[in-house]
């Protein structure tokens, strides 16, 4: 059963907890950090000898297919603006309208979680915006400050291919991760404009400006998991997540709880899936890290992603083991037609 809380369901160390830097994540340090063994060490700088392989779903066709699916993502910055997007594609001018004056905010959240799906969201959540969660510093070493005035957080899951990610750690996992992160740019791009539209501010962004899972499980979308992942109850973790911060009026959803990280204390088929061993076996969880990339002060399974980002060398490609072996991911075609009985979200 799916319960609601009234505070999230992590634990943090407020004397530890610092606003992360993104240049400490993995793609930041393997730009940056001379000390790390990937750095400058590309993830497709093998891909030329794997293809010669001829191995099963490691051909030229299946990479050239995961390039593909990254063109939105990787090259439409329009998604990632901060401010209305001008240059348009067509000759009909847009009106501006007067500013759309919201009575009552839940009224207005409903429409907001109700447009995100439109555009292709499979799960919606809405949190005040916590600033803990903000990195400090972008990627290019820029600080980041959001203005008080977007008090709201809109999060959004979007559904992988549940079929492809079961190739993992084959190209096809690849495409459905990569695909994944192409509809997150059109999600979000389109849920800031329809809130330009409306008179109100809008930040999208993917996995930059912000930490994703912490703001999703802020948003009631699902709990943290041995995997370091975000788990739903509707996908598990197969899912990418990306936001929206605004200043439209909302009500924030509650977080949830449905049972992630007591499960995950006995089982670690993720782990045992992980071919580099960056997924730890100890029961219980605890504020340890294990790699530079790791933010201090929050009570989890810390995953090495150093190992992580170095099997992703080696492979060609990115890697879905973890999300392919989890059994809320493999139950959550079943969950599906019982949704209505097992897991219902009111
Ligand atoms: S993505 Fe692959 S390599 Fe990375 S932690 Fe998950 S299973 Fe391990
Ligand atoms: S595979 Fe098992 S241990 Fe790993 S995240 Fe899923 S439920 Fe938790």
């Amino acid at each position: 059963m799916i319960r609601k809380l009234d505070s999230p369901p992590y634990t943090v160390d407020e004397k530890v907890l610092m606003r992360f830097d993104q240049r400490q994540t993995i793609f930041g340090r393997m730009l940056r950090d001379k000390k790390a063994t990937f750095y400058r060490k590309d993830m497709y700088e093998n891909v030329a000898k794997i293809i010669a392989k001829n191995e099963p779903r490691y051909s030229r066709v299946e990479f050239a297919r995961t390039l593909g699916a990254w063109a939105v993502y990787d090259y439409f910055h329009g998604a990632f603006s901060w401010q209305q997007l001008t240059e348009p594609n067509t000759v009909m001018n847009k009106p501006v309208l007067e500013k759309y004056p919201v009575m009552d905010p839940h009224i207005m959240s409903e429409q907001v979680k109700e447009t995100a799906k439109l555009y292709g969201a499979a799960l919606a959540g809405i949190c005040k915006l916590d600033h803990r969660w903000i990195y400090s510093y972008d990627i290019d070493g820029k600080p980041i400050e959001i203005p008080e005035e977007y008090k709201y957080a809109i999060v959004m899951a979007i559904e992988m291919d549940a079929t492809a990610i079961k190739t993992s750690p084959a190209f096809p996992a690849c495409t459905a991760s990569a695909m994944g992160y192409s509809r997150m740019a059109f999600c979000i791009a389109c849920l800031a404009e329809f809130i330009r539209n409306l008179g109100y501010r809008a930040i999208p962004m993917g996995n930059d400006t912000a930490l994703s899972i912490s703001l999703a499980i802020d948003a009631g979308l699902g709990e943290l998991g041995r995997n370091g992942l975000l788990i739903t109850p509707e996908y598990g973790p197969c899912v990418r997540l990306c936001k929206v911060f605004t200043d439209l009026p909302l009500e924030p959803d509650k977080p949830i709880e449905f049972g992630v990280a007591n499960f995950c204390k006995q089982c670690k088929k993720c782990a045992e899936a992980c071919k580099i061993g960056a997924i730890q076996f100890e029961k219980e969880p605890s504020f340890k890290v294990v790699c530079p990339s790791n933010n201090q002060g929050i009570l989890r399974w810390a995953v090495d992603h150093d190992k992580c980002y170095s099997f992703w060398v080696e492979n060609g490609g990115d890697c879905s083991n973890c999300i392919a072996v989890c059994p809320f991911f493999s139950h959550a075609k079943m969950r599906t037609s019982f949704q209505a009985l097992i897991f219902r979200r009111k």
